[in-house]
């Protein structure tokens, strides 16, 4: 029997860990917290910070491969890792995601379109760029940056002085793109194939995932197989394998690359039970060296992100036991508003169906 290791015992991990169960795969999983969601499933738990260089090593030592669930590892702890031990996606797809400037040279170099954007390292380079770029804009950390934080539109000059607390790190101003809806491409590729689950339409709320819409409503055949050659070509030409999602902004007939994450997403979860094979199970087959499968779309599908205000109205859903509606609840003990506490799957239903029947009970 084979065993994976994972670096992040959040619920990325945990659903990592429930599909390499199921596919009789061991699991070991490193976080820092003793209540991590991953620990509930895994076979074995290390409780240990992220950059502790010997209990990574130990979770290496035990493990046929080794994967992370969250971009920022830091490089000085995983490059000798990976020179030593099979960590099959290494560094690199991290070290060109964990800043927000490399990724986007990163991305234009290879063959995708982004907002315009001008690296900012302080106050006169701001209102040099905003020349350049233009308003609406929004002005983004370069590094660590996440669910809306370390993030701030600039409508007008009277945005400049709200933003300016951001500039104590370098940051990077993009044009706001009006765009008509977010996707997310998630691929899996073994260094030959790469399978690309189908795309959904995102809605974010306060810079959070809320929902995810598949199959996404006007995104036609031709975008999307365009969508889909892009990020094929982008992961061949950066030499990428492993998992890799890539959120996109969709203008008309246009689509511009926003930022990258090599782990499974949080726009996938809906592919645990909307699609024949889900990102999880998918990024298992390749750590243990696996064919990949090809996944197909089971029915429409709505993916509700469950944040701790919508905790209870989950429970309620759950208890209430309605068929094709999956609820996964991560098993965080401590509930705050805007955490990200599970989700719901909706196996069947459309946007419209959704509004209708389910939006009503959430906050
Ligand atoms: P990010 O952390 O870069 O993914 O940003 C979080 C969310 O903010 C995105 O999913 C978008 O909804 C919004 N956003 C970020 N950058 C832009 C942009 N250049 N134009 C329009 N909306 C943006």
């Amino acid at each position: 029997m084979k065993t994976i290791g994972i670096i992040g015992g959040g619920q990325l991990g945990l659903m990592i860990a429930e599909e390499a169960q199921k596919l009789g795969v061991h699991t070991i999983t490193l976080d820092p917290a003793p209540d991590a969601p991953a620990f509930a499933v895994c076979d074995r738990c290390i409780v240990a910070a992220y950059d502790d260089a010997v209990a990574l090593e130990q979770l290496c030592r035990q493990c046929d491969a080794v994967t992370y669930e969250f971009e920022n590892v830091p490089g000085e702890v995983l490059v000798p890792l990976v020179e030593k031990y099979n960590i099959p996606q290494g560094y690199s797809p991290l070290y060109d995601s964990q800043d927000r400037l490399r990724e986007k040279d990163n991305a234009r170099a290879h063959g995708f379109a982004t907002p315009d954007y001008r690296a900012v390292d302080d106050e006169r380079g701001l209102h040099e760029a905003l020349v350049e770029v233009g308003y609406p804009c929004v002005l983004k950390t370069r590094t660590l940056g996440y669910d809306g934080h370390g993030q701030a539109v600039l409508r007008s000059e009277v945005d400049v002085a709200n933003a300016l607390s951001l500039l104590t790190v370098p940051c990077i101003l993009e044009r706001f793109v009006d765009f008509d809806y977010e996707v997310s491409l998630v691929m899996v590729s073994d260094g030959v194939r790469i399978v690309t689950f189908p795309v959904g339409r995102n809605v974010h709320r306060d810079g959070i995932l809320d929902l995810c819409f598949v199959s996404a409503e006007g995104l036609s055949p031709d975008l999307e197989a365009r969508m889909r050659q892009a990020g094929e070509d982008f992961m061949r030409g950066c030499g990428y394998v492993g998992i890799l999602a890539v959120e996109l902004f969709v203008k008309g007939d246009s689509f511009y690359f926003n930022e990258m994450a090599p782990r499974p997403h949080n726009s996938g979860h809906w592919t645990i039970e909307g699609c024949t094979t889900n990102q999880y199970r998918e990024l298992v087959r390749f750590l243990v060296g696996e064919p990949l499968e090809e996944p197909q779309i089971v029915a429409p599908t709505v993916m509700k992100n469950i944040l701790g205000r919508d905790l209870e109205a989950a429970r309620v859903i759950e208890a209430e036991g309605h068929e094709g509606v999956y609820v996964h609840l991560y098993g965080k003990r401590e509930s705050r508003p805007r955490r990200k506490m599970g989700h719901i799957t909706f196996v069947g239903s459309t946007a419209a169906e959704f509004a209708a029947r389910w939006a009503g009970r959430f906050s």
